[in-house]
């Protein structure tokens, strides 16, 4: 069971890109002063494979993006990420990655929810998404992931009352 994401879609405002800018200048500030940041390169870790992967993947589909709340105007962005984003792609400075994030704030997302949380699911792919978001998993799902059951026939259930959803069931 996973909870659903009801929220309006609505545009970005200049504001919002605003306060993003600002914590990215601040988080790559901060990195450029680190004496050896490629050491805090936060990992790239792997989507879930095989029925766990399925299963995850269905239901955060059908969630749409609950926790993604919680990633405001920053998404989490730290100097990990940074450092990482930087040296998978050394031909950047820093103007440049910032541009590579505001490029891709999407024009209509979900009020109140993450900045990069468009109508299409996250507007970043893996590679540039903070190690919170690579590797977050709600109660719900996280308990099925670490349960180790990956040979039973299973339903998601996303949201309560008249706007809950259910998946269908998936077989291993
Ligand atoms: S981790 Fe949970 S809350 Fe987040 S998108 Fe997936 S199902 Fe939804
Ligand atoms: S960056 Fe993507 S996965 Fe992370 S909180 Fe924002 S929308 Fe969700």
């Amino acid at each position: 069971m996973v909870p659903r994401n009801e929220k309006a879609a609505v545009p970005i405002s200049p504001e919002r890109v605003r306060q993003l800018r600002k914590h990215l200048v601040v988080v790559l500030r901060a990195l450029r002063r680190m004496k050896n940041p490629e050491y805090s390169a936060s990992p790239l870790r792997p989507e879930p494979k095989g029925f766990a992967g399925r299963v995850a993947h269905t239901a955060c589909s059908l969630c749409k993006g609950s926790c993604c709340e919680n990633g405001k105007n920053h998404a989490f962005l730290d100097e990990g990420t940074m450092a990482r984003v930087g040296r998978a792609r050394l031909a950047l400075d820093g103007r440049a990655v910032l541009r590579l994030y505001v490029e891709r704030v999407p024009e209509v997302g979900y009020k109140d929810s993450c900045i990069f949380h468009g109508k299409q699911g996250c507007a970043l792919d893996r590679s540039l998404r903070s190690d919170v978001c690579n590797s977050y998993f709600c109660g719900g799902l996280q308990v099925y992931m670490t349960g180790g059951d990956t040979v039973t026939p299973t339903m998601i259930i996303a949201g309560v009352g008249e706007k809950m959803r259910t998946s269908p069931i998936l077989v291993p």
